[in-house]
């Protein structure tokens, strides 16, 4: 016996499949990447070890880890690195974490550095001196669902803030999770916390991006 043909809605369009799964890429060169490759998983994404320039045609967005930001520099600016990471920072979503947030940032104090300068805030390293430059804390934030972990390693500050930053959450009245437009950047270390209410915002903003 045939079968019935399965009915068909003939006006009804099917949901259109997103291309890939979200992909976002951690810079791999230096700095705690597999624990922000693991956070992206548990955020629904899929990580990508970035090692090379040419890697960031693959991805839809990216997180600059914590690390030395001066280390950091010195890596990138071998190969062409640093003025392939610029272009893509200019208009891909990109998260930094501590030294990441130190690389976006428009202006870098104590000492002065160069960066990639896209969020519009002047952050100075190693601002909390020696005796509390780490610590853990547990503070307000606007993310929804309450107070959140923050681990601050030998963090620095983002000591003033310009056009279109949207400050998330702050430590002794100085942002330390900010949104600007495409750009996030944290002064601490969210993929150390269980907590993944930081990742699945950058998530969500490279999604809304695609
Ligand atoms: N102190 C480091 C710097 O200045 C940042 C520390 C971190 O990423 N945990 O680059």
């Amino acid at each position: 016996m045939t079968k019935p043909a399965e009915p068909r809605n003939a006006g009804e369009k099917t949901p259109k499949a997103p291309a890939h799964p979200v992909r976002i890429g951690v810079l791999a060169i230096q700095g705690d990447y597999d624990a922000h490759a693991q956070a992206l998983r548990e955020a629904g994404a899929e990580p990508v070890l970035i090692r090379k320039p040419e890697q960031l045609n693959e991805i839809d967005g990216l997180i600059i880890p914590g690390g030395e930001s001066t280390t950091f520099l010195k890596f990138l600016e071998r190969d062409g690195f640093l003025a392939s990471l610029q272009t893509f920072v200019r208009s891909k979503p990109t998260f930094g974490t501590c030294a990441g947030c130190i690389l976006l940032a428009k202006e870098v104090t104590h000492p002065p550095q160069a960066s990639l300068g896209v969020l519009n805030a002047t952050v100075e390293r190693n601002a909390y001196g020696r005796q509390i430059d780490s610590a853990i804390q547990i503070g307000p934030t606007q993310l929804p669902g309450g107070p959140l972990e923050m681990v601050y390693i030998r963090a620095p500050r983002i000591a003033e803030t310009g056009d279109g930053v949207h400050v998330l959450a702050e430590r002794d009245g100085f942002p330390v999770l900010v949104e600007q437009g495409h750009i996030m950047a944290a002064t601490f270390h969210p993929e150390l916390s269980s907590d993944r209410r930081v990742h699945k915002r950058f998530v969500d903003l490279v999604l809304r991006s695609r």
